[in-house]
């Protein structure tokens, strides 16, 4: 399987969650999760039709970012450390893992003084898990009333990483309670909340359905991932 094949077979698999969830396939953006793949083969993954990278490490956006093609979106997906917010401010086009007030501070200073504003999202462990980042769910509405005092970041929206299910049906419940959470947060009122990034290579079908209007995939794009180089 080629890399423009997987992407096909993603985007039918998009279109007929859609179809079923009685939603647009435009509504959902997805994002190729880059991490460990070669700009080479991300290249070619842009070439198909691929719009939008996402990235856990600092380290390898920094590498890669020169070589891919230019007119792409890089996504911060992964657990992002206050000082290396500097690294990616000029770089990223949204961080998804916002997941303390001390990291929102340090983006909104770093957003400022590159005169820029930049678009996050607010990390939610919506499975408690111990070894998964963001925040819990009772937290959601007092992080979002105290984040109003910082202008040079755009609160857009929720971000899970579902607990892996043997089941695939079991993760669904997961997922209606962040769309619960996106609903309440969005009637707040206070910040522009219009994404709700869920689902991944081995869940998305039931994010769309539930309603996640970003999905992060990699391996479903790129193939298993090598960890080893
Ligand atoms: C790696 C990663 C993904 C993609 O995982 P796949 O199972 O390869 O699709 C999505 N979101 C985050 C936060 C990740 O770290």
């Amino acid at each position: 399987m080629t890399i423009k094949d997987n992407i096909e077979i993603i985007r039918n698999r998009v279109y007929n969650a859609c179809k079923r969830a009685g939603r647009d396939a435009e509504d959902v953006k997805l994002i190729a999760v880059s991490k460990t793949v070669s700009p080479d083969r991300i290249n070619e993954a842009v070439s198909c039709g691929i719009k939008s990278l996402g990235e856990n490490k600092v380290q390898e956006i920094v590498d890669k970012f020169d070589k891919v093609s230019s007119g792409v979106e890089w996504h911060m997906i992964g657990h992002l450390q206050t000082n290396k917010v500097k690294y990616i401010i000029d770089k990223v086009s949204m961080i998804h893992s916002v997941d303390s007030i001390r990291l929102l501070k340090e983006i909104d200073r770093r957003a400022e003084t590159a005169g820029r504003v930049m678009d996050v999202l607010i990390e939610v462990n919506i499975g408690r898990e111990k070894n998964k980042y963001g925040i819990y769910p009772e937290e959601l509405m007092k992080f979002l009333n105290d984040a109003v005092i910082y202008k040079n970041v755009n609160i857009s929206g929720l971000m899970t990483v579902a607990p892996a299910m043997d089941r695939l049906e079991d993760v669904r419940p997961y997922f209606k309670n962040m769309k619960e959470l996106f609903e309440n947060a969005r009637a707040l009122g206070i910040h522009n909340m219009k994404y709700l990034s869920m689902g991944m290579t081995a869940d998305f079908e039931p994010a769309i359905e539930e309603g996640a209007n970003i999905i992060r995939v990699g391996t479903g794009i790129f193939g298993p991932r090598n960890y080893q180089k």
